[in-house]
């Protein structure tokens, strides 16, 4: 019997428990039933319904490691990982798995964490019904890598701030109705001089000025967005001033962990169903699964797979404990972003021609998957804050 790839029967590998099991189930029905078979579409109208958003919120499944009191779920980062790995494990593409969850895992959190109780109940409460939805703005035409040496600035003025700059590959960046955005509180900004200011698309001068075309992703919009003179009140002003560097790396450790428990959802994915197809598929009178380099494409695969698993389960567990792993995240997702690339390379090779239509979804995998070495913090990024963590 399928157990979400952990083995038939088994207990659930740590940090999961049989308590985990049952949220695991009504997710993997719920995306079954009422995600993937509409993926096609979606993908196809470069969106998904923003209803979706709604019936997300209805299950409670926006708002699982929230507390009660702003209508969450009271739970913890590993309930919000049963949610983010079965997403992926059943059938949602990265486009739609990246729409949900840059509202709900990436812009809300810090809303969550570092905004006070008139913040939560203006975003927090309503983006966990699925009734606001959420982006995170850190990105500009001339900052990705280098975070610090973002240029939209915010001018002090008497209660509150003038906003100038300008956002691009923004998740939701087309249809969010908040944006946990990054500016420049300081002439100098870099560190010391950076602050998150959550400021609301239908403020006069915030303009969202194009929907951008992408390899993969397909369902998800990737926004770019203009701001000028743009007045955003101080109680906008999300944790203290000049303290935005803080608020970016704690935000970057749970991304890069949920694109890692993505990624191990996928690739459970891709060696199931090369798996089937290689043992349905026939070529020279036998089963492709009877040639031994297609049973080693996939016992490297599943290995690959299972690897993978077992790092970013690892450095959950670590996480979820409250450990300090800079190090274990970055080396979690560099390796996990990889192997999905690569498995997914290898699922196409299985399926043949038919892996190179559009009717096989391994086509869309090898697509989505593409962004994981970048998006999040790119592989060479992740290579450096890993080197930089062993005193080199
Ligand atoms: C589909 C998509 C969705 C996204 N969603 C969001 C979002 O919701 N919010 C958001 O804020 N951002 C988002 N991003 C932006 C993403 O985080 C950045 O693209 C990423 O951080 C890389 O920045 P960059 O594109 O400017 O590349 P650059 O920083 O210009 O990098 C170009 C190349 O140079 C390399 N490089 C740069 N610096 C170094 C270095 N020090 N050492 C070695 N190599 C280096 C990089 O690794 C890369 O190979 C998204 C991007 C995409 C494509």
């Amino acid at each position: 019997m399928d157990n979400g790839g952990n083995g038939g029967g088994k207990q659930p590998p740590p940090p999961f428990t049989s308590e985990h099991e049952e949220l695991r189930e009504t997710v993997r029905r719920f995306v079954v039933k009422e995600i993937a078979p509409y993926v096609p579409e979606w993908e196809e109208k470069r969106e998904f319904p923003r209803e979706l958003y709604r019936r997300c919120g209805e299950l409670g499944l926006l708002g699982l490691k929230f507390p009660e009191e702003y209508g969450g779920q009271g739970g913890t980062h590993l309930h919000d990982a049963i949610w983010v790995e079965e997403l992926s494990r059943r059938g949602a593409s990265g486009g739609v798995a990246a729409g949900l969850n840059a509202h709900s895992s990436i812009a809300m959190p810090p809303i969550f964490k570092f905004g006070n109780e008139w913040q939560h109940e203006r975003w927090l409460t309503p983006g966990i019904r699925g009734e606001k939805i959420g982006a995170l703005g850190i990105t500009e035409p001339g900052a990705g890598s280098d975070v610090a040496s973002l240029k939209t600035t915010a001018k002090k003025t008497e209660g509150g701030w003038v906003v100038n700059g300008s956002k691009t590959f923004i998740t939701n960046g087309v249809r969010s109705d908040f944006l946990v955005c990054a500016v420049k509180t300081t002439e100098e900004g870099g560190h010391g001089g950076i602050s998150f200011l959550v400021i609301e698309s239908d403020m006069p001068g915030y303009e969202v000025t194009g929907k951008l075309e992408k390899l993969g992703w397909h369902a998800s919009d990737t926004g770019e967005i203009s701001f000028t003179d743009v007045e955003v009140p101080d109680s906008h002003l999300l944790g203290r001033e000049n303290e935005g560097f803080m608020l970016i790396m704690a935000n970057f450790a749970w991304e890069r962990l949920l694109m890692a428990i993505g990624a191990v959802g996928a690739m459970d994915r891709l060696v199931e169903v090369s798996t089937e197809y290689a043992k349905e598929r026939e070529a020279f009178g036998r089963p492709i699964s009877g040639f031994q380099t297609i049973r080693h494409k996939i016992a490297d695969m599943a290995t690959k797979a299972a690897a993978s698993k077992a790092l970013t389960y690892d450095t959950l567990r670590r996480f979820e404990a409250g450990e300090v792993v800079i190090k274990e995240v970055a080396m979690t997702k560099l390796l996990t972003q990889r192997s999905l690339v690569e498995l997914a390379d290898e699922a196409i090779q299985i399926h043949g021609g038919y892996g190179y239509m559009r009717e096989y979804e391994v086509e869309r995998a090898l697509r989505d998957a593409r962004l994981g070495p970048i998006g999040g913090g790119t592989d060479e990024i992740m290579r450096e804050i890993i080197g930089k963590n062993m005193g080199m």
